[in-house]
């Protein structure tokens, strides 16, 4: 109750608030800055979904912005119909446009993907200029306000208008991000091969949150173009497109509240900014600001001295700077630069992220409880005793250039066993695992899993063909919570369609897939670390984390690589008493692993691999005496733990 006391409190006070100022302030220009904070809040909040949410630096933002604005323009002028099929139509070309855009340009990573959104920015410009016998050209395009339900739009009914949408847009927003689809956004930016091994489409939940975002960029155009009812190709340039990153940047990423803090600044700046008084007040502000944090940076050893000193310097300049300079306004540009240049280096958090290291010490708010957790039963259905061959591999090859990491493995995993997969390092034994899981196309061979084959090169289609794995290198989603973790992946219990999602109805779904990922960690002995992070948790338990998260696919075969690598003694044997506890509820396994102690205990059949081909089948029993086996494993120290990888595990 306090929760939601605390979280929902502050947003009803500003909305509450923001909607009463109209009631006491008559002055029309402080009305228009409000109805554009009101629009930048929805625009921003849609940027945030790339650049926050998705990591990836986002020109095109602008361009959405535009393209709505003009289409609404356009539906109003030229078909004649009223605003709100206007807004539709814009939020519907944002939406359109920025999943075709997404397509293709989410291939592409980093630097190139900013290019690709900066070029569609640039084309979404001339094509307005060169559209003239529709848009005007550079003569611009003029419009009116046209009544709704009869009722005419004066600017305090109009800024009301935009404020309930923004309201709208924050409650769907939060709707989403509280949802699977929020924890599929986090996943993807801490490990994307994972999130697709789990089952999770990492492209399909880009492209939806791009265009998703840029629906968002269109309503707020439409809302754009009934505010200042005249529209120009030249209003959505670069200028306001760095403008847009730099309150979404400054605000704070990955927020709702940091996103309306930028679109304040971002409104009321360039007004403050040609005020010689509020200029002064305002730059001597960003300077102790950044003193703040730049002494915070250093006392807490996270940023280097000239990281801390370079934005205290430059915010100092510009509040030096600003008594010698006859016409601040055209100083803008500079300073807007200047201003993203010492948030970046100096609050790379954002605004709100430094506030909230603070909110959250001075009020400490429990999280809700969680749930009883499921039975076992429901989450991973004992399988029937296995008869015949789960698994078969038919002379799998893959090759890396000259490296024949596998060369012609056939083997068959028979169901409901452990089979062991051993032989020395490099021997390609995660090459197969990678193989048979999607992350790796095979040179040549098949994998079939109960006679059917398994799509090939598809991390998404293997794991829901019912093959589920772990990494020898950990890919947990680090900045998620171990239940989170597990919640990612689970398996047939997201059903609501995203509408539903988005209007908050899928609370109860959000109940009973925490009831479920708390009975898979019940199962690793983690049930009363649900609430740590995964980067927060021991090395051993972040080993146990992996196979609970792969257990949420339900999966009829996993595949655990090197599951003991690196861990303590006390650990190892919990590792062990884990995968038998997994193999009791009829899950067939395949096993790499190093400690001939562990292959002999657990596996019933084991395949020896040296340079990715077979070298001796059998009991492990058998296999140990093999002359080839111990041929092969005479090179290295084969039983003792190998060190790599391995972390001290903290107190
Ligand atoms: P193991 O898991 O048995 O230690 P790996 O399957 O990791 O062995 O590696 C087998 C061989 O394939 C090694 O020689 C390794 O260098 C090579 N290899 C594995 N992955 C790649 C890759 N992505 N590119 C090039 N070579 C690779
Ligand atoms: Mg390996």
């Amino acid at each position: 109750m306090k929760r939601i006391l605390f979280l929902r409190g502050a947003e009803l006070l500003v909305f509450a608030f923001l909607a009463t100022i109209p009631l006491m302030v008559v002055n029309p220009y402080a009305l228009g800055l409000l109805t554009l904070l009101a629009i930048y809040g929805i625009l921003l909040i849609g940027l945030d979904v790339t650049v926050g949410y998705l990591g990836q630096v986002n020109l095109a933002h602008v361009a959405f912005l535009g393209l709505g604005a003009y289409t609404a323009g356009l539906v109003v002028t030229k078909l004649g119909l009223g605003l709100v099929p206007a807004l539709a139509a814009a939020t519907a070309v944002g939406l359109a446009l920025g999943g075709l855009l997404a397509l293709p340009a989410l291939r592409l990573e980093g630097p190139q993907f900013a290019l690709a959104t900066l070029s569609f920015a640039a084309l979404s410009t001339t094509a307005l200029n060169e559209l003239e016998s529709l848009t005007g050209g550079a003569q611009g395009l003029s419009l009116t306000r046209p009544p709704v339900f009869g009722l005419t739009l004066t600017p305090p009914i109009f800024f009301w208008l935009c404020l309930v949408l923004l309201a709208m847009v924050w409650m769907v927003m939060r709707n989403l991000l509280a949802s699977q689809w929020g924890r599929a956004f986090e996943a993807l930016r801490d490990s994307p091969i994972a999130t697709d091994a789990m089952g999770v489409g990492t492209y399909y939940h880009k492209v939806a949150a791009f265009s998703l975002g840029s629906g968002l960029g269109g309503l707020a155009g439409g809302l754009y173009a009934f505010n200042f009812q005249y529209l120009q190709p030249q209003s959505f340039v670069y200028e306001l497109m760095i403008i847009l990153l730099l309150g979404v940047v400054l605000g704070g990423r990955k927020s709702l509240w940091g996103a309306f803090v930028g679109a304040t600044v971002v409104v009321l700046l360039p007004n403050l900014l040609s005020n010689a008084l509020l200029f002064h007040i305002f730059s001597g502000a960003g300077f102790a600001l950044a003193l703040v944090a730049g002494l915070r940076g250093l006392l807490k050893k996270t940023t280097r001295p000239f990281q801390a000193l370079a934005p205290v310097v430059a915010m100092g300049i510009l509040a030096i700077g600003g008594f010698f300079v006859e016409n601040t306004e055209d100083w803008r540009k500079g300073i807007f630069a200047l201003m993203l240049f010492s948030v970046v280096v100096g609050l790379p958090e954002g605004l709100m992220g430094f506030l909230a290291i603070f909110l959250a010490k001075l009020f400490r708010v429990p999280p809700s409880p969680l749930p009883e957790p499921s039975d076992l039963e429901a989450v991973l259905p004992q399988r029937a005793q296995g008869d015949g061959s789960l698994l078969v591999l038919e002379d799998l090859k893959r090759h890396f250039g000259g490296v024949k990491a596998v060369d012609g493995l056939s083997m068959q995993v028979r169901a409901g066993t452990i089979h062991g997969l051993i032989g020395p390092n490099g021997s390609g034994k995660s090459t197969v695992v990678n193989v048979i899981s999607g992350l790796y196309t095979p040179s040549s061979g098949g994998v079939a899993l109960r006679g059917v084959p398994l799509p090939q090169g598809s991390l998404t289609g293997v794991a829901r063909a019912g093959v589920a794995r772990t990494f020898q290198n950990l890919q947990l989603f680090s900045e998620l919570t171990a239940i989170e973790n597990v919640m990612v992946a689970l398996k047939d219990v997201y059903r609501m369609p995203l509408p539903l999602v988005l209007l908050g109805f899928a609370r109860a779904q959000e109940r009973r897939a925490q009831a479920d990922a708390l009975a898979l960690l019940d199962l690793i002995g983690l049930k009363d670390q649900a609430r740590t992070r995964a980067k927060d948790l021991t090395y051993g338990a972040q080993r146990f984390l992996e196979i609970a998260r792969a257990l949420a696919r339900k999966p009829d075969l996993l595949i655990l690589d090197e599951p003991a690598a690196g861990l303590s003694h006390p650990d190892v044997l919990q590792q062990i008493e884990i995968i038998k506890r997994v193999h009791a509820r009829g899950v067939t396994i395949i096993l790499i692993e190093h400690h001939m102690d562990v292959v002999s205990e657990l596996c019933d059949q084991v395949t020896v691999l040296d340079g990715g081909k077979v070298i001796a089948e059998g009991a492990p029993e058998d296999v140990k005496r093999h002359p080839k086996v111990i041929e092969a494993y005479l090179g290295q120290a084969s039983d003792s733990a190998p060190s790599s990888g391995a972390e001290p595990l903290p107190a």
